[in-house]
This record gives C-alpha cells, sequence and structure tokens, in this order.
C-alpha cells in the first residue's frame, strides 16, 4: 500500500503530528465515516446485495460533503469493502452477491473531507449467527479497544501490536499477519506501519499529535492468507472465518482522541 507524506506539519521519527484545527477537520472526516457504520448497521440482513450497501454508504458519504477515499484507490471499484465469512478484508462489492442468514460481514469505509480521512471497519453479523463466529466477532472488536487503550503518549508502538496480540491469541484466534494498521491524515495510509502483533516496550515513542488506524484482522483458523483472482479480495487460506475491527484515533495527551464515532 502507498506510504508517503505530505501536508508540512512538526514531524517526530518522520511522523506529522497534527494540530488541533488539523484534529478538528479528522474529528469531521471521521463522524461522516461513522454515519456510514450506523447506516450499515440498518441495512445489513439476509437478502439484501453488498452493492447495495455499496450504494447507500456512497450516498451518506456525499451527501455529507464528503468523498468516498476508496473508490479509484489504486483502481478500487467502490466506496466499501465487503468482506463476508472467509474473508478478511478488500472483497469487492457486487449486485450479483446477497447476504444470507448467519454470515458475517466485514464493512470497511474511507471518506475524504476537506483533505482530511477517516478509515473505520466493522463486523457486522447477518441475523443469527453461530457462537463460534459471535467469540470471533467480540475477540477481534475487543482486540481493538485494547489496541486504543495503549494508544497514548510515551507508549511505543509496540505497547500496541503487543495488547492486541495477546488479547486474540488469550482467546484462542489467529492475528492475520500480513495486513495491519497504519498512519492516517493527508492520506490513507501514511507512515508508521502498526503490527497487530509484536512486543511491548518496543518502537516507536508516541507523541500527542500522531493519529493512527488501528486494524485488528483475526482468524478463527490459522492466519495465513490467499489473494483471489480479483486481484482485491484477501481470505483465509484454510477457510476458517475472520473478522476486522478499525477505527481511526489520535494520540493526545490525556486519553485518545477516536475519530470514527458519531
Ligand atoms: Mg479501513
Ligand atoms: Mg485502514
Amino acid at each position: 500500500m502507498i506510504q508517503h507524506l505530505s501536508g508540512q506539519g512538526k514531524k517526530t521519527a518522520g511522523i506529522v503530528l497534527r494540530d488541533a484545527r488539523e484534529l478538528a477537520l479528522m474529528r469531521e472526516a471521521g463522524r461522516i465515516v461513522a454515519k456510514v457504520h450506523e447506516a450499515m448497521r440498518q441495512a445489513v440482513r439476509p437478502g439484501v446485495s453488498t452493492a447495495e450497501l455499496d450504494a447507500i454508504a456512497e450516498d451518506v458519504i456525499r451527501s455529507h460533503d464528503a468523498v468516498p477515499t476508496f473508490l479509484g484507490y489504486r483502481g478500487f471499484p467502490a466506496t466499501i469493502c465487503t468482506s463476508i465469512n472467509d474473508e478478511i478484508v478488500h472483497g469487492i462489492p457486487s449486485p450479483r452477491r446477497f447476504l444470507k442468514e448467519g454470515d458475517i460481514i466485514s464493512i470497511d469505509v474511507g471518506a475524504t473531507y476537506h483533505g482530511w480521512v477517516g478509515d473505520s471497519a466493522w463486523t457486522y453479523p447477518v441475523g443469527e449467527i453461530s457462537q463460534d463466529a459471535q467469540a470471533l466477532l467480540e475477540a477481534t472488536e475487543g482486540a481493538l479497544w485494547a489496541g486504543i487503550e495503549q494508544a497514548r503518549s510515551g507508549n511505543r508502538l509496540g505497547d500496541i501490536s503487543a495488547a492486541i496480540q495477546a488479547y486474540v491469541e488469550s482467546r484462542g484466534f489467529a492475528i492475520i499477519r500480513e495486513y495491519g494498521g497504519h498512519g492516517v491524515g493527508r492520506q490513507m495510509h501514511e507512515p508508521p506501519r502498526i503490527l497487530n502483533y509484536g512486543r511491548s516496550g518496543t518502537g516507536m515513542r508516541l507523541r500527542p499529535g500522531m493519529t493512527f488506524a488501528l486494524e485488528p484482522m483475526v482468524a478463527a483458523g490459522h492466519w495465513l492468507t490467499n489473494v483471489d483472482a480479483d486481484g482485491w479480495t484477501v481470505r483465509t487460506q484454510d477457510g476458517s472465518l475472520s473478522a476486522h475491527f478499525e477505527h481511526t484515533l489520535a494520540v493526545t495527551d490525556g486519553d485518545p482522541m477516536i475519530m470514527t464515532i458519531l
């Protein structure tokens, strides 16, 4: 994925530190992303197509004076990524792909507002799901919150990675290794790469004004992945279920500032 910086803010360890005005704009971008997820939560049900979900998401973004960040990104053809069951990330919405009772669907979406990006993913149950699927969702969302809790000034990047990994593995699930979180701001993908596994006390020191997207991706089975012939859809090699939760946030002097909530 593209990893380059733009804009001229203050930097530390090569990472741009955003000021209060910039964080306020990122918060607006994030709020729009959260509104998309609110709409997705209501629209996800058996029988809906992933293309219908995509159209709803695009409407929400454009009606808030924002632009779908994913659309056209490295040629991606849609506003959202829709990844069902053993699909982990980057699934492409289709008018021929319908949700079924018992599926889980991960929806990832970005919105760019006045040049600032919000990026967030959530995995939704379709109707009633199995207890195993429910446990996977809870482990993955819990890992996201465990990572966010570590996103504090003075901590190190590895503290986030280690917290996410420990949360997931203690529940018997596997962290996807080949994809991870990232810096976010003017671009969807900026430095640093944020691994979802690692050692606490290692890596870059966190400072107020750093803006990250944390996004654990978790498999119920093994973490090895394949990419489909479409060049996008990533799925587990062993066919096991996968979940994905993501928020955009800023490190502050106090608690992390979560951008992608209402
Ligand atoms: Mg995302
Ligand atoms: Mg992301």
